[in-house]
Parts: C-alpha cells; sequence; structure tokens
C-alpha cells in the first residue's frame, strides 16, 4: 500500500494526545516535504506512535516534542526529539533489544514492557528503512526513522 507521510504524523500525534496533555507537553509537528511511503500504514504509524510515546514518557512536564519530517535523496526522515532525560552512550545500542529498559526502577512508574522499540526497529528494517538515535543524558534524544519514498506520486482517489 501507498499512503502519504502527513497522515503517518497525523494519527500518531493524536494518538498521542491524551498523554502528552496529562504533562502539559506540546507536540509540534514539522512536515517540511510531503512524500509517500510504501507498505504497511498501521505499522509505520505504530512505529511513529511508538518513538512519540517515548518522547513524552520519558520527558519532563511542559517540554516539547518536535516531529520532524523531509525527505533527501528518496528517503523519508521522521524525527523525533525531546528535552527528556537521554540514554547514555553505553545504552544506545541495547534501548532497541526486545524487554530492555534502562534503569527498570525508575522507569516503573511509566509502566512500559520495553517492546516499544524493538517494534520499531523491526518495522523499519521490514520497510527497507532503519532507525538511528542520538542522544545525551538530562539533554534529550532523537530518534530517526528513515524509510525510502514511494517513487511515483500518488494516484488521486478516484474508482
Ligand atoms: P513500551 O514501549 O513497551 O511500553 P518502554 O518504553 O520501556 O516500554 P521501549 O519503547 O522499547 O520500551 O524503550 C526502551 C527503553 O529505552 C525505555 O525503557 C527507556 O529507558 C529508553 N527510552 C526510550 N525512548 C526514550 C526517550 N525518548 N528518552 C529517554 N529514554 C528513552
Ligand atoms: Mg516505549
Amino acid at each position: 500500500d501507498r499512503f502519504p507521510v502527513t497522515r503517518i504524523v497525523d494519527v500518531a500525534v493524536d494518538r498521542n494526545r491524551v498523554l502528552a496533555d496529562a504533562k502539559r507537553i506540546r507536540i509540534i509537528p514539522r512536515v517540511l516535504e510531503e512524500a509517500d511511503l510504501l507498505g504497511s500504514e498501521e505499522l509505520v504509524t505504530m512505529a511513529v506512535q511508538n518513538l512519540i510515546s517515548n518522547a513524552v514518557q520519558y520527558s519532563p512536564e511542559a517540554t516539547h516534542v518536535g516531529v520532524g519530517v523531509r525527505v533527501t535523496d528518496g528517503i523519508v526522515e521522521i524525527a523525533v526529539t525531546d528535552k527528556g532525560v537521554g540514554i547514555a552512550d553505553e545504552e544506545q545500542e541495547r534501548v532497541f533489544e526486545r524487554f530492555y529498559r534502562v534503569d527498570p526502577a525508575r522507569s516503573r512508574v511509566t509502566g512500559g514492557t520495553g517492546l516499544g522499540l524493538s517494534i520499531v526497529k523491526h518495522v523499519a528494517a521490514s520497510h527497507g528503512g532503519e532507525i538511528t538515535l542520538w542522544s545525551r543524558p538530562s539533554q534529550g534524544s532523537t530518534f530517526t526513522l528513515r524509510l525510502p519514498a514511494s517513487a511515483a506520486p500518488a494516484p488521486e482517489e478516484s474508482a
């Protein structure tokens, strides 16, 4: 299936609205270029939704979460940036492992299972893309999901 990246971002942001509002966190989407993606719309939406929910969960109240989209050389980059707790260098590889959680005692309050990022990594790989991470403890994190853009423009909706 072919689907627009804007719809992915809109739906993923929307699904985090309640969580973000509860912490007075503003989610700021910035779509610089429009593009279409190929594959499972629901899985890609779920991946972006997971990145945003992490950004909200691992950030203090009243901060901002950015969701930037740009297209370079046929690659759609969806970057989710937070000003949260960050992840130490030595943990950065491991957070993509199933059930891995940094500091489980502290993150128990946020009540996750440690599966979110392993799902993101799986969705990225199964769509011919990748997920990368930049982070610095107590500064924040940026997770960048890169997926190949669909070459052909989307057909007009008609029968
Ligand atoms: P789940 O997503 O299954 O509810 P989870 O959020 O703990 O649980 P992941 O999304 O896989 O699991 O994340 C793994 C760990 O990586 C988290 O427990 C947290 O320690 C760390 N982490 C993930 N995203 C961020 C982020 N944006 N900022 C800081 N730490 C993060
Ligand atoms: Mg998570």
